[in-house]
């Protein structure tokens, strides 16, 4: 099942995304390295927190070249505050892939962005549609929980990414995909959708009534895993600790505030992350 009136649907979507966007620094730039480390950063991190980091991080690597002359331990140094220590690791491996394989300019083929390190469906077309301008159907988080609600029902994975294929306009995908994403972001939301304001009421399986069929739909997100005590913790505290300078392995359990057993399984997967090496009984950024 299509949307029933894709053309509709695009009318409605580029109207109200040209007066609603918000005014965010990645939506001020074309520049595709800027907007790859921008959508890298959205990923798991809060809308916020990347407008006050970006400038810095941008600042540190203005460009694939810088980032990849750089050691990885000096990327992941810069990505402090923002969590999920595997995106900068990922991120040093892209810019060095960029730089070996594309003479140090960000590609704009789906297929070349694919193969970079980290680079996953979502952030590939978002680099097309958000650098270059050139058609791409985005799925995200709200895309999904939008095309579900949209249609009523869950949807499988390669299903939300027909829809929005079907749906995207071959003109305007910056401000197509920007619109849509911003839609889902400020009106379709997880928990309280504003339908009485949505500019595609009419052609809404769902408006709000009953079991929201994003819940459990593919490409929409599902709760965090508890932070307080988890891995993710532990790792974040040692990588924390190893920003500012190397640590005797005796003492890795107690910074992670851990015992011996686990703090050693969670080195091990943080060597195997590429996030830390031990070298001389310490252990300290790559
Ligand atoms: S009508 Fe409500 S549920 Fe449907 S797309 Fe709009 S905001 Fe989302």
């Amino acid at each position: 099942m299509a949307v029933d009136n894709p053309s509709h649907l695009r009318k409605q979507v580029l109207s109200w995304g040209t007066s609603n966007l918000r005014d965010l620094p990645w939506r001020r730039t074309r520049d595709p390295w800027t907007i790859l480390v921008s959508e890298t950063m959205l990923q798991q991190t809060q809308v916020s927190r990347v407008v006050e980091r970006l400038p810095v991080v941008l600042n540190e690597f203005p460009d694939p070249a810088t980032c990849a002359a750089s050691t990885v331990g000096d990327v992941v140094t810069v990505w402090a505050g923002l969590g999920y220590n595997r995106r900068p690791v990922m991120l040093h491996r892209a810019a060095t892939q960029i730089v070996s394989d594309h003479a140090g300019a960000v590609p704009s083929g789906l297929k070349d962005l694919l193969a970079l390190p980290g680079v996953g469906p979502y952030t590939a077309r978002a680099v097309r549609a958000f650098a270059f301008e050139l058609s791409a159907a985005v799925v995200d988080t709200n895309i999904g929980r939008f095309y579900a609600r949209i249609h009523g029902r869950k949807l499988s994975a390669r299903e939300v990414q027909q829809f929005a294929d079907e749906a995207a306009p071959e003109d305007q995908p910056w401000l197509w995909n920007q619109s849509i994403m911003e839609l889902g972001a400020l009106v379709c939301t997880k928990r309280s959708p504003m339908c009485d304001a949505c500019p595609v009421v009419d052609l809404c399986a769902w408006v709000g009534e009953g079991d929201d069929p994003a819940q459990g739909s593919a490409a929409v997100s599902v709760p965090q895993t508890r932070f307080e005590g988890s891995d993710r913790q532990l790792r974040g505290r040692l990588v924390d600790v190893l920003r500012a300078s190397p640590l005797a392995l005796s003492e890795i359990a107690a910074t992670m505030q851990t015992d011996a057993d686990r703090a050693e399984l969670i080195l091990a997967g943080l060597q195997g992350d590429g996030l830390v090496v031990v070298k001389d009984r310490q252990a300290r950024l790559p």
